[in-house]
């Protein structure tokens, strides 16, 4: 894989911020988008804009088909067994709000528990909050050890007959950490409890088989892989939906509509209603296309050496820590604080010199808590960053240290 060429691909990184040339670190919150998303989404405005599954018309049956074929590629990506198992969502957090509103509340009842883990995402905490608060059940959280990996023996004590769902992430935001997945939906159905997997980190950098992985839910955002924003899916395993409620209500998703009660489609629609997000899916699958081109291993492979590349490089500056497991437990995310130096004010120093990394509590602030830290910096890479934008981002930190020391 070569990342340079790759990058020439990303018309936005062809620029200067602030007088230099723009390094880009912040792709766990938004990745950018390759020419040939920016295409797709533009041939579909320009040539086929249609509203989907109604007219009978030339441009309705191709939006149609290309929407609909945007979830083939979404099946195919994460190895689904059908369409019927890929919904679109608006994003990660849509879908995780499907099935807490949907499953949880029709399955959880007082004395039921739902365990989840400090390292979540607030899309991945507060779902459950609700959810729990309207049932009667129980939120617990699976213990972290020091590095911010999983203390497995904590996850195999908790999980017992009173479990009903697990909600994990697959990789931390945060701290970058990979989870055992697998080895934890393999725990839970023992127990008769479903397993939610939040993938908006892991989707983008691991290749993904839900299948093998065989978890009942998996969420992710297409704008986190090279797709556009406002698009993501729930997957969930067909004989779920099935029996889940919709949360949405009106337009596309009914079979018949009556005076008083109404009838909705199968699936996958009974769970899109209104107007589905049609360039976002035709978008996402582009990324689609794109990352496969270039190969989920590969990608796995060049954020690995990234990762290891810009740990050990960072290690070098002195009097910054970094959070979270080894690089060989973690996907491409470095968070780091310099001693005596707001990350907000790293950030800012970063940024006058062309460099984005992002700065805050990261949409974590459990884990904020159990980090005794108010904040951090975070350095997140994709396919696109090399070497030398690590290398760029240690001189700016050791300019920064400097200037603020
Ligand atoms: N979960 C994790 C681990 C995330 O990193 C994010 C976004 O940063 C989300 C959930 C929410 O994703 P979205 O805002 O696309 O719904």
């Amino acid at each position: 894989m070569d990342a340079r060429s790759i990058r020439e691909q990303f018309p936005i990184l062809n620029q200067e911020v602030n007088g230099h040339p723009l390094v880009y670190l912040d792709s766990s919150a938004t990745s950018h988008k390759p020419l040939a998303v920016l295409e797709a989404v533009d041939a579909y405005y320009r040539n086929d804009n249609s509203n989907v599954h109604r007219g009978v018309h030339t441009l309705g049956t191709r939006a149609t088909d290309k929407y609909e074929g945007a979830r083939e590629k979404v099946q195919q990506f994460i190895n689904a067994r059908s369409t019927k198992e890929v919904i679109f969502t608006r994003g990660t957090t849509t879908a995780i709000n499907t099935v807490a509103h949907s499953y949880a509340r029709a399955n959880l009842e007082p004395g039921d528990e739902v365990i989840i883990t400090p390292m979540e995402h607030h899309s991945n905490i507060i779902p459950w909050q609700q959810a729990v608060k309207a049932t009667g059940a129980t939120l617990k959280y699976f213990e972290l050890h020091d590095d911010g990996t999983l203390n497995m023996e904590d996850v195999k004590k908790s999980i017992g007959p009173q479990t009903k769902i697990v909600a994990l992430t697959h990789v931390s935001n945060v701290l970058g950490t990979i989870n055992p997945i697998k080895e934890i939906v393999e725990l839970a159905h023992r127990q008769n409890a479903v397993v939610l997997v939040d993938g908006a980190q892991g989707a983008p950098h691991l290749k993904v088989d839900v299948q093998e992985i065989d978890c009942d839910f998996y969420c992710f955002s297409g704008h986190k892989m090279c797709g556009p924003t406002g698009i993501g899916i729930l997957y969930g395993k067909q004989e779920l939906l099935e029996e889940m409620e919709p949360v949405e209500f009106g337009g596309e998703m009914i079979d018949f509509v009556h005076l008083y009660d109404s009838t909705w489609k199968e699936l996958p629609w009974k769970f899109e209603g209104g107007t589905p997000i049609i360039a976002g899916a035709i978008g996402l699958g582009a990324a689609i296309d794109f990352l496969n081109q270039i190969g989920m291993d590969e990608i796995e492979a060049h954020d690995q050496k990234l990762t290891n590349y810009a740990m050990k490089r960072m290690r070098e500056i002195e009097g910054l820590e970094i959070y979270g497991p080894a690089a060989d437990k973690r996907s491409a995310v470095v968070t780091f604080n310099i001693n005596g130096v707001h990350p907000h004010d790293t950030a800012t120093a970063l940024d006058s010199m062309g460099i984005a990394v992002r700065a805050g509590h990261h949409c974590a602030q459990p884990l904020m808590r159990w980090l005794n830290a108010t904040a951090t910096a975070r350095a997140s890479m994709y396919v696109y960053n090399t070497e030398d934008d690590i290398d760029q981002l240690v001189s700016g930190l050791t300019r920064t240290k400097e200037f603020f020391g």
